[in-house]
């Protein structure tokens, strides 16, 4: 009781500080007034139990919680403007989406109480800043000049972005639409840029499998192809969730695309109930995709984005495999993407240069310098039409990759840099390093080096088992191998799989 009438004041307090007028008309006229008021919440509602987890794989640079309790009436009012500036940056319709992760939690419900407690919550509604991360380990008093800092002035949704905006030195406003006011740079110098992309690559691949399931791509003549792309994802794609994800329909592919299925076209419902079924299995899990784009952000909504993050998902990969899968993994690359990457020009104009390489490939490099070649040919061909179509991102210009200030060595001292035809003298050499450290060890998982990785062994296990149950094996590489080993003895594949894995992590110390 006595609790009851101290969280009652705290709430009245801070409802009084507020600039919202006390009174249940009050209340139902903000609702009303609220004509967004139908829209599904943009702030993220968290809890004890996957508070950490969520924030800690947050792409977003900061974050705000605001606690709160479902019962205070201040709180309630609250609710608009808070929704106001979350829509700004949540949600698939954010104007600036993966900047600022909007969240509540809700101090009345039991659960959360020790987690309030955690960040001292004295009022209600409380806000308080800081980078997911520091939100994910911290806790203790918030201090004003810390880490975690309390939002002193966020009474309204306008007093909430002015404290944003001067925090982060930026000029966010409520009526800012989408990719209006984009102030976005191609940031050619920058190394450290492509470690976001590891978040397009996720969503590039969810929406790749997304757009084959939709479009009803799998045919009887393309069915092993995906599979052996399956295969190249769960040893090779740099993202641990989509890994996983990649061996969980793998294991179960037989069941949800069996090939009888695809040649009787008489059961049409059979085939659209199976692809249904595999469309449950979301590929990089379920957080993916989130609606928007990092790295592969264009400054146009109709710029950049999936292929962006698709040709990132291909370099990744081309660094990754052994020297022994790099001709298997060319042929894996080059039927998936003319089976099913959606874009016919595309995928005609990549098959011609797939079908122009005439020596196998040897070596991981031989991959790697090649896709990279085929990129930059790509590249070319386009800056001309863009420049006369007008189709390109004007802040995203096609340019040939990597510029000098991204990787200086990789250019000749002799060489000459001739932008307009793209005749440079490489060293390859230098550019293969390059490679391999951008999309290798710069690209990886977040979770390792969020610490985040303590179960790694476990996964190792799951994705055995996983990998280890499919029969779904048309051509051995990486993984395929380890399903092989597994349809003879399950332990066998184990003690493979994680020696794989561990000499992986021991020669590259990336995935
Ligand atoms: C396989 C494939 C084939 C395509 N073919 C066509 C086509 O025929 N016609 C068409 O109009 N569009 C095609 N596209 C789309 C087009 O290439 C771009 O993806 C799209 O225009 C978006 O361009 P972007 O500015 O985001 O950079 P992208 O070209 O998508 O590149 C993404 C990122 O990769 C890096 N990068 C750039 N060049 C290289 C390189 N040489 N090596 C390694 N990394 C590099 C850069 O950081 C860049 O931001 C294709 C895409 C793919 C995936």
């Amino acid at each position: 009781m006595y609790l009851a009438v101290v969280i009652l004041l705290l709430c009245r307090l801070s409802f009084e500080a507020s600039s919202v007028p006390i009174g249940s008309r009050s209340i139902l006229r903000a609702i009303r007034d609220n004509s967004s008021a139908d829209l599904p919440d943009a702030a993220v509602d968290l809890n004890a139990t996957n508070f950490d987890y969520v924030l800690k794989d947050s792409p977003a640079s900061f974050a705000v919680v605001e606690f709160f309790a479902h019962w205070c009436p201040a709180c309630r009012n609250y609710k608009s403007h808070y929704e106001k500036v979350a829509r700004l940056f949540n949600g698939p319709d954010a104007v600036h989406p993966g900047t600022i992760f909007m969240t509540r939690v809700d101090c009345a419900l039991k659960i959360n109480t020790k987690l309030c407690d955690r960040f001292s919550v004295s009022h209600y509604p409380m806000l308080l800043w800081g980078t997911p991360s520091k939100f994910a380990s911290g806790g203790s008093e918030p201090k004003q000049d810390g880490e975690i800092r309390k939002i002193d002035d966020g009474r309204t949704a306008e007093r909430l972005l002015n404290w944003i905006n001067k925090q982060m030195g930026s000029s966010f406003g409520l009526n800012d639409e989408k990719y209006q006011h984009e102030d976005l740079h191609s940031n050619y110098s920058d190394p450290g840029q492509i470690a976001r992309a590891i978040y397009d690559v996720e969503e590039a691949t969810s929406a790749a499998f997304e757009i084959i399931l939709e479009h009803k791509m799998v045919k009887p003549g393309n069915r092993a192809s995906l599979i052996r792309f399956l295969q190249l994802l769960v040893a090779h794609h740099p993202s641990k969730r989509c890994r996983k994800g990649s061996a969980e329909i793998l294991v179960n592919f037989d069941d949800l695309c069996p090939s009888g299925m695809l040649i009787d076209n008489t059961d049409k419902t059979l085939a659209t109930n199976e692809m249904a079924a595999l469309g449950n299995f979301q590929i990089c899990g379920k957080e993916v995709p989130r609606g928007y784009w990092i790295f592969c952000r264009g400054s146009r909504k109709d710029t950049r984005g999936f292929s962006c993050g698709l040709w990132v998902l291909l370099h990744a990969v081309s660094v990754r495999i052994e020297d022994t899968e790099s001709h298997t993994a060319f042929t894996t690359i080059c039927d998936f993407i003319h089976n099913f990457f959606i874009c016919e020009e595309c995928r005609q104009h990549f098959y011609d240069m797939c079908s122009s390489v005439s020596t196998p490939f040897n070596k991981t490099r031989d991959l790697a310098l090649w896709l990279w070649g085929i990129h930059n040919k790509v590249n070319g061909r386009l800056r001309k039409e863009e420049a006369s179509l007008e189709t390109g991102d004007p802040k995203f210009p096609k340019i040939i990759w990597p510029p000098k200030p991204l990787c200086p060595s990789c250019y000749l001292s002799w060489g000459h840099e001739n932008s307009t035809n793209g005749q440079i003298d490489w060293d390859q050499d230098e550019v293969f390093k390059f490679l391999v450290g951008y999309y290798g060890k710069t690209l990886v998982s977040v979770y390792k080096k969020k610490g985040l990785n303590r179960n790694r062994r476990d996964e190792i296990a799951m994705t055995d088992d996983m990998v280890g149950a499919t029969n779904a094996v048309v051509v051995p590489v990486g993984a395929a191998v380890a399903i092989v080993v597994a349809s003879c003895a399950f332990g066998a594949l184990a003690c493979f799989w994680r020696s794989r894995q561990k000499s992986r992590k021991t020669r590259r110390n990336w995935s």
